[in-house]
């Protein structure tokens, strides 16, 4: 394929979420939009593909990476194979950065040619990666911060309500995750702390949690690149860990898993290299045995990439599901769970196509 062209295009959704939600915890801007950046490449055969690098407040950040960075490696360029192609484009690009929006950007360009490269044999992504049996994936809805532990216990039963069996939290307070348990005693929670401690007192507060069935305890030490401090957590706190949405490129992801430090690994397709480091990680997570749960905070083409990859490489597919209740949907409602579940679309690329309406609606 010949790249023609790249646009990135930013959309701004609003949502709403039941009961007050402490958006302002990530990045110090509270979010009454759900911010993406979408990355379109046409081919010079005419083949649009659709890409997603991560967003909210690092849009700016990331369109400027891509336009002034990475376009300009690109156009023109006939690729063959994708992860030669990106390697190179990190090669060059690396003292720039080997994480955010250098790297969110590749993620986002990465994505859109597994699109277009699926399409132009008339598959979809994870039949390119070998394929797949599921026609859906269990969903884990994600929930934002409310810090009130009876809000905290509303959401919860309403997830239960719409048949989720995995809740995620996103709270720190003992009291809110205690309301979480007390809301169902059977529900899978899983709960992200997003780095906020030392190692001393995250073994504390993972022994706390120890009573109340913690699927997982993610991210639970500042900095997130300390893997030994993470494996003596792992060891010490007796409750299993998750991480890696912010790690990005494959060998950050074998350190990782090379510590012994986490249960489950969370390569976040916009952040962390696109659908070529997402199925990298998936094939040598099987070497440490430990099950890959990709992170995906948003729903446009990098939700696909994770639906796509978990599908294909995963023996027991589980996704992160964002729990907004947004204005409207990229994909339509196609995407939305049902009964806790998501379809894996069966269509060519990446299965489903954005729709143009919500796209100049939402554009900024
Ligand atoms: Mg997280």
């Amino acid at each position: 394929m010949i790249i023609k062209d790249i646009q990135t295009i930013e959309i701004r959704i609003p949502y709403t979420v039941l009961g007050t939600a402490k958006t302002d915890a990530w990045g110090g801007k509270h979010w009454s939009t759900a911010d993406a950046l979408l990355v379109r490449i046409e081919t010079a055969n005419g083949i649009i593909g659709w890409g997603e690098a991560f967003g909210y407040n690092s849009i700016a950040a990331t369109k400027t990476c891509i336009e002034s960075l990475i376009k300009p490696l690109c156009i023109d360029q006939n690729i063959e194979n994708i992860q030669e192609f990106m390697t190179t484009l990190q090669k060059k690009l690396h003292i720039f950065g080997r994480g955010g929006p250098v790297i969110f950007g590749l993620s986002g360009i990465d994505i859109a040619l597994w699109d277009i490269w699926a399409q132009e044999n008339q598959s979809s992504v994870a039949q390119l990666l070998g394929g797949s049996d599921f026609r859906e994936v269990d969903a884990y809805a994600s929930l934002v911060r409310y810090e009130d532990p009876k809000t905290v216990s509303d959401n919860v039963k309403h997830c239960v309500d719409l048949g989720f069996e995995y809740v995620k939290l996103h709270e720190i307070d003992l009291r809110a995750i205690t309301a979480a348990r007390r809301a169902d005693p059977n529900v899978r929670l899983m709960l992200d702390v997003n780095c906020p401690w030392n190692t001393d007192e995250a073994i504390d507060m993972a022994r706390k949690f120890q009573e109340l069935d913690i699927t997982w305890l993610e991210e639970p030490v500042w900095p997130p690149e300390d893997h030994l401090a993470l494996a003596k957590i792992r060891k010490e706190g007796g409750i299993p860990l998750a991480a890696g949405e912010n790690a990005a490129t494959l060998k950050q992801y074998e350190t990782l898993m090379e510590a012994g430090s986490i249960d489950f690994i969370q390569p976040s397709p916009t952040k962390t290299g696109g659908i070529s480091t997402t199925s990298e990680v998936f094939e040598l997570a099987k070497k440490y045995n430990i099950r890959v749960v990709p992170h995906s905070f948003y729903e446009g083409p990098g939700l696909l990439a994770a639906i796509q990859t978990s599908a294909a490489l995963s023996d027991k597919p589980l996704v992160e599901w964002r729990f907004f209740d947004c204005e409207d949907h990229l994909y339509g409602e196609e995407i939305v769970p049902k009964n806790g579940k998501m379809s894996v679309p069966n269509g060519i690329g990446l299965g489903l196509s954005p729709r143009e309406e919500v796209i100049s609606k939402y554009k900024v």
